[in-house]
């Protein structure tokens, strides 16, 4: 087994065990509270998803184990799973969902943040109609109109929402983003602060209309204490609880 995979495996090679993971999340809450305290809100208004993408289901139940009440997944497959062999905690997908892996997702109480076509809307709604269940999703939107981020643009928001709020069996109960990247050598945070800020402001004008359109998901490791101050009511945080992580995403072996 190579390095990589001893990472990818979680076997005895990988770095990173429960007590380091304890040690990480205890720092990443003391950032969202002091971020809190300087805007004046309750670090009870944030809630921290950990983004366990590329790690094993042990290490997600570590984070459970630590006090993580909230997963997050950028891949349909492994979300489902991980989600299977964890047996425990509440499931975000943060990626994008293509549509044939609406199936596999529909029907498990995975609040999606990453709805940003109509076609996905009604896709999802379908199934849940099939299944008589209601999806939860946000609404993401490219702020920053990075070409390498999925989502509606900012123009095209407040239609993509009324277009899937109509549809009987989704739930849209708020906006994600994902800032673009500084070009140059510039504080993450900094950068993405303008953005963080946008979206909030959408927020703010769409939910006088419509008041369950109410989180923000925005922040992750390097920007956190921006999203707090600027609005966010979740944070989406992988490396700064569970370290670097490997380049591929986890799969169980055969027949685990
Ligand atoms: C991976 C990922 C994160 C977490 O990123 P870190 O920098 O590791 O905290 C947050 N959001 C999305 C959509 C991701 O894919």
């Amino acid at each position: 087994m190579s390095g990589t995979e001893a990472h990818v495996r979680g076997a005895g090679g990988r770095p990173d065990g429960g007590g380091d993971v304890a040690a990480r999340l205890a720092q990443v809450r003391e950032r969202i509270a002091v971020a809190c305290e300087r805007a004046g809100r309750s670090p009870a208004s944030v809630l921290l998803i950990a983004v366990t993408k590329t790690h094993p289901p042990e290490l997600v139940r570590a984070a459970l184990e630590a006090g993580v009440t909230d997963v997050g997944e950028n891949r349909v497959s492994e979300l489902v799973a991980k989600m299977d062999r964890v047996g425990g905690g509440r499931w975000h997908m943060i990626g994008r969902v293509q549509r044939n892996k609406v199936r596999l997702l529909v029907g498990r109480s995975v609040l999606i943040h990453s709805l940003g076509r109509r076609q996905l809307a009604s896709a999802l709604s379908r199934r849940a109609e099939r299944l008589g269940v209601v999806q939860r999703v946000l609404v993401q939107v490219n702020v920053g109109d990075d070409p390498r981020k999925g989502g509606c643009g900012v123009d095209e928001a407040a239609d993509l929402i009324a277009y899937a709020r109509d549809l009987p069996n989704l739930s849209v109960e708020g906006l994600m983003t994902m800032p673009p990247l500084p070009p140059g050598g510039e504080d993450l945070a900094e950068y993405a602060r303008p953005s963080f800020r946008r979206l909030r402001q959408l927020r703010d004008r769409v939910r006088a209309d419509w008041p369950e359109v109410a989180h923000l998901s925005m922040g992750m490791s390097g920007d956190l204490e921006a999203a707090v101050e600027e609005g966010a009511t979740m944070v989406r945080v992988g490396t700064a609880i569970f370290g670097p992580r490997g380049s591929r995403s986890w799969e169980p072996l055969e027949g685990e």
